[in-house]
Parts: structure tokens; sequence; C-alpha cells
């Protein structure tokens, strides 16, 4: 399918979401305003694979000032509107869909206070995508209907979470976490002290969709163990409930070869991990 450029208005950003990493997995709307732009802002999320493939002249790396610290998003809402206001074609792009966790509704928001034109261009988001390349489907008839897909970002002792963790272990759907690597002890002792069954199966997807994809599976009681024996870190989904137990059925057929090596290893880790 080929690009024609007619179509980026100047003076317009475009809240572009990048799909969980794998560029093959690109909307071909992203592909043809990435192609079009006359700018790209991204931070570090959409993954080298898409990044490094936009020439040097049209990207800016707005994820981190240098020194390594974050750049705080009013910069990154001020620099939309200046470059639009310049008469710029401005894609931001942003990993996964924009407006799942990923602040594109603020930016959005800022872009209309400011009466900057935009428009939105959904993604894969990494929540489902990570999931299924894994073989687990968020839903399934006989194991879950219905998901959250949720922050593990916050602190779940603190009594002003967002998350009511109570609430969604209750629901008996799949639960979803993004940016949860670091707090997984915190939430999944959340969960249990809410009453959910320990042999709950749990699975980490790290890297969903990306070379070196990993996935590490347990319960919600050993899943903590599982992540430090791998070693698994961002970005990585957890997902939670019975459909996290389906992949063992279909992995022996799935094609989905994101890093087939690595993800043999971190299971041999899990496994151990259970024996001992
Ligand atoms: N807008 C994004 C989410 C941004 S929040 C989306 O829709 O996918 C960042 C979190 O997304 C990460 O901490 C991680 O939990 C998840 N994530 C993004 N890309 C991922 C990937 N390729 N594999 C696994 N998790 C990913």
């Amino acid at each position: 399918m080929s690009a024609p450029d007619t179509d980026v208005e100047p003076g317009t950003v475009y809240l572009v979401g990048s799909g969980p990493g794998d560029p093959e997995l690109l909307t071909v709307r992203a592909i043809r305003l990435l192609e079009a732009a006359d700018i790209v802002l991204h931070d570090k999320l959409p993954g080298p694979e898409i990044i490094e493939s936009l020439p040097e002249d049209r990207r800016e790396d707005v994820g981190k000032r240098a020194g390594g610290e974050r750049t705080p998003q009013s910069e990154i809402n001020e620099r939309l509107v200046e470059l639009a206001r310049a008469g710029k074609s401005v894609v931001r792009l942003k990993g996964g869909d924009p407006f799942v966790f990923g602040r594109g509704g603020e930016e959005a928001e800022y872009l209309a206070a400011h009466e900057v034109p935009f428009e939105v261009v959904p993604a894969i988001t990494a929540a489902i995508a990570a999931p299924a390349v894994a073989g687990i489907p968020v839903t399934h008839r006989d194991h879950a209907s219905s998901v959250s897909f949720v922050t593990g970002h916050e602190d779940p002792t603190k009594p002003e979470s967002a998350v009511d963790w109570e609430a969604l272990a209750a629901t008996g759907g799949t639960i979803v976490v993004l940016m949860g690597v670091g707090r997984l002890p915190d939430y999944t002792a959340a969960l249990r002290e809410a009453g959910m069954a320990p042999d709950t199966p749990v699975a980490l997807v790290e890297r969903g969709t990306r070379p070196g994809q990993r996935v590490a599976t347990g319960t919600i009681e050993t899943i903590v163990d599982v992540r430090d024996e791998a070693d698994i870190s961002p970005p990585a989904v957890t997902v939670i409930g019975d459909v996290a137990g389906t992949r063992e059925s279909v992995a022996d057929f799935l094609r989905n070869d994101y890093g087939a090596a690595a993800d043999a290893e971190s299971e041999a880790a899990a496994d151990s991990e259970g024996e001992d």
C-alpha cells in the first residue's frame, strides 16, 4: 500500500499509536503518517525497530532529558503546540494505543485548549497484544467474560490508590496490569487478601511482539519469585486469571516467533522455582 503524502495537514498534531512494538503491527494510517509528517515526537516505548526506521532529521525523542530524567508532560505538550503553530504536521508517536495509559488524553485536552487541531490514530494496545502473542486470550468463553486493564504503578496500600483491587478480585474476570513489574508483590498481595484463589494462574509477558520477547508463568502466590528468577523487567504486562493457564494447551503450535529461545529459558527458570 503506497503512502500518498497529501493527507497530512500542516499545523495539525496526529496522536498516533505505534502498536506493541513489531513494525508489522503498525496500522496503515500510522505508516502513512510516519512517512508524511514533518516531524515525529516519540519516547522509548514504541521500540527501536520502529523509531530507528525514521530518518533522524524528522524525529525528536521527547522521552528523556539529558541526565536521564523524564521529560515533564507539560514540556511535551508545549512542544506539540509550538511545532503545530509553526505550521508543521506533527506525529506524536506513542507505544501501544495512544489513549490507553499513554497520557494521550491529556495531550488531546491540551491541544484542544490551545486550539490546535488534532487527529487520534488508535492502535493495538500491548494490554491485549502482548498476552495474545504469548498464546493468552484476554477473554475466553470458558474462563473469563470480562477483562480489566489497570495500572500497577500505584501503591495499593495507600488509601488514595485509584485501583480497587478488592473489587477487581471479585469480578472473576481477567486482570491485565500495565506498568506493574515493580509493584507486583504489592498488588498480588492485595488480590490474595481480597480472597483470590492461591492457584490463580499469572503470566508475565516481557517485550511482547519484540525481539527477545519472554513469557514467565506462575500463580498469584509464586509469580513474584518467578519474576525475580527470570529477572523480568519493563516493559511487561501481568495477566492474572484463568486465561493465563490456557497458554500451555496451545504453546506447541503457536507460531508467534518473537523470542522462542529466551522464552524457553524463562519458563525453565519458572519451572525449577515451582519444584523447589
Ligand atoms: N499505551 C500503551 C501503554 C503505555 S503504559 C499501550 O496501549 O500499550 C506502558 C506499559 O505498557 C508498560 O509498562 C507495559 O506494561 C506495557 N507495554 C507496552 N509495550 C509493551 C510490550 N511490547 N510488551 C509488554 N508490555 C508492554
